[in-house]
């Protein structure tokens, strides 16, 4: 199957309020090329230095979407063109954000990543912190980043019903969050494995890579 061909499948599923985000860490330019010459114009990526080398490579009408973990020290690398970073998991790291976008006179939007898996080795913010940072002076008082909304990321499991009970957690700190700020519009969570059952418990932003581009190979 072609890029483009498994694309139209993807798109075909997705109903209209959920946006594709096509992630292409480690594929070549040319495979990028292809999806965004079938129209697709979301790309994200993992690693700051490799979404910097394709933000300059590349058509300047993408959007570049930071899905990965964001080490504070490399967050001024992407400032000045990152869409939207999707993996915001500390009050330090988002300060550091807002600090850099000021450098850039610009706004850069942003996802808070919530632990949801029952995974160790992945980052998030839990609830207690969620709330912590959301109600602190400090935090009102940034004007160069907007919270735009949630991102989290299931178990890597073959059991369905954990994967659902971790999205509708998701949702439902999403839901409580949207209470006291009502603007929050993109829940982010749905991959290649998982997406339709995340579209089922309220996502609307899926990231997707494998099923695109076909499996990766790490070197
Ligand atoms: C790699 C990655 C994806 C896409 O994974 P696939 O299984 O290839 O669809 C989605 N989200 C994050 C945070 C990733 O690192």
């Amino acid at each position: 199957m072609s890029v483009a061909k498994n694309l139209e499948q993807i798109k075909n599923e997705l109903a209209p309020h959920v946006t594709l985000v096509a992630v292409s860490k480690t594929k070549p330019i040319e495979t990028i090329m292809e999806a965004y010459n079938a129209g697709q114009r979301i790309f994200g990526e993992n690693k700051i230095q490799e979404m910097v080398e394709k933000w300059e490579a590349l058509p300047k009408d993408i959007e570049w979407h930071m899905i990965g973990h964001v080490q504070r020290n490399k967050v001024k690398y992407m400032a000045e063109f990152v869409s939207l970073v999707h993996g915001v998991d500390s009050f330090r790291l988002l300060k550091e954000i807002d600090k850099q976008a000021q450098k850039h006179h610009r706004v850069i939007p942003c996802l808070l990543q919530m632990h949801i898996a029952q995974e160790s080795t992945k980052f998030g913010l839990d609830q207690t912190e969620l709330e912590a940072m959301i109600d602190s002076a400090e935090f009102g008082q940034l004007e160069h980043v907007k919270i735009m909304g949630l991102m989290g990321m299931a178990t890597f499991t073959q059991d369905q019903e954990r994967i659902r009970n971790e999205f509708t957690s998701l949702k439902s700190i999403f839901d409580g969050l949207k209470k006291k700020m009502p603007e929050i519009s993109i829940l982010s969570m749905g991959m290649s494995g998982d997406y339709n059952i995340a579209i089922e418990e309220g996502s609307t932003m899926v990231r997707i890579g494998s099923s695109i581009f076909g499996a990766r190979q790490y070197h």
